[in-house]
């Protein structure tokens, strides 16, 4: 296992200073995923997790202050659990943790460099919960202009690195939508036409997916380049089925290890919503992840540091037991994962 010291970092990230976004992904060439240190092949990326969290900080835009972080601790909190993580077989975690909540690329990069294993980071903004996690900027700003910061973020790197973001995470609470919200989706919806980038939205219920996927369309990007995040929240079964059956990316990624254990209820719960997708011929269009983890900035040590490995452990022998063959659950944790986020422009034709 590596071992970097913080005071190092500003010299790392060879690996991402070598690659320019436009040649890379040239037409000839297999679209590949851009990982903190540069882009990975599908075979490179194999087994995903997509949705999960090494650090959150819930204190709000107009008060968080990243150069602050303790990054030792955090480092120190998160290496065993992702180590162990890579132990039941998984290569490439990909962290939802969005500017203004806590994004910290250096940390993330210093941890895929002593685990091996592909860490991606993200641009875009998180709309929900009244705005709290918005910059001022996002209310006199056009589409357009937000979206050239991401796109700036895409070309250069964030956050003054030149770790670059592999998809985008939005967000939006329950619909009906707030402008606000629907601006933050019309500018992912530009910033893909431009870069490529996947769009994943953090998405309430009472069918705000519906009115995303709208704006989404209006701009004339496919369904393929949107991921419907934490789909569980939508309780009408039928609008899963409908965006899956369009081409987007449903996502069921709440199976948290509440109290360090993912509960009989939980599991059955995610069992019944694959056993649906694969009964509807959706699971072609289905991701599966824990939303785990959770270094609490503002708490202690970082609070309660959640597993990532569980899903594995218990989850999937649960799966195999229930009929899913080897292919189908390579399907959820392999190909589907590589097809979501692997970077190119999905437009309508
Ligand atoms: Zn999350």
């Amino acid at each position: 296992m590596k071992r970097r010291h913080f005071l190092q970092v500003a010299s790392v990230g060879t690996y991402a200073t070598l690659v320019v976004p436009s040649a890379m992904f040239s037409k000839s060439s297999k679209p590949k995923v851009m990982t903190v240190n540069g882009c990975i092949d599908k075979k490179q990326m194999g087994v995903t997790l997509p949705h999960e969290h090494i650090v959150v900080d819930f204190i709000g835009a107009a008060q968080i202050d990243t150069s602050v972080y303790n990054l030792e601790e955090m480092y120190e909190t998160a290496l065993p659990l992702l180590m162990k993580l890579k132990e039941f077989g998984c290569t490439t975690f990909i962290d939802c943790t969005p500017n203004y909540l806590g994004r910290s690329p250096l940390l993330l990069q210093q941890l895929s460099d002593a685990t091996g294993l592909h860490i991606v980071t993200n641009t875009g903004y998180y709309g929900a919960v009244d705005h709290k996690y918005l910059p001022e900027h996002v209310k006199t700003e056009t589409p357009q202009e937000l979206a050239n910061r991401w796109i700036k973020e895409w070309e250069e790197g964030v956050d003054g690195t030149n770790i670059r973001p592999g998809f985008m995470k939005l967000s939006v609470g329950n619909g009906p939508i707030s402008d606000l919200q629907r601006k933050i989706i019309e500018a992912g919806a530009l910033t893909h036409k431009a870069t490529g980038l996947t769009i994943a939205v953090h998405t309430g219920g009472n069918g705000a997916v519906l009115e995303e996927l709208n704006i989404i369309e209006q701009q004339g990007v496919h369904p393929s380049a949107f991921v419907w995040i934490h789909a569980q929240n939508e309780e009408d079964t039928a609008i899963h089925l409908e965006l899956a059956r369009k081409g987007a990316w449903v996502e069921f990624d709440g199976l948290f290890p509440f109290n360090y254990q993912l509960s009989e209820q939980k599991k059955q719960e995610y069992l019944n919503y694959l056993q649906m997708m694969k009964r509807e011929k959706c699971l072609h269009r289905t991701l599966l992840s824990q939303d785990s983890g959770w270094y609490d900035a503002n708490k202690p040590q970082g609070g309660r540091f959640l597993p990532f490995h569980l899903i594995f452990q218990d989850f999937l022998p649960l799966l195999r037991k229930e009929g899913f063959t080897k292919k189908e659950v390579n399907l959820l944790l392999k190909e589907n994962p590589y097809q979501a986020f692997a970077v190119r422009k999905r437009l309508k034709t």
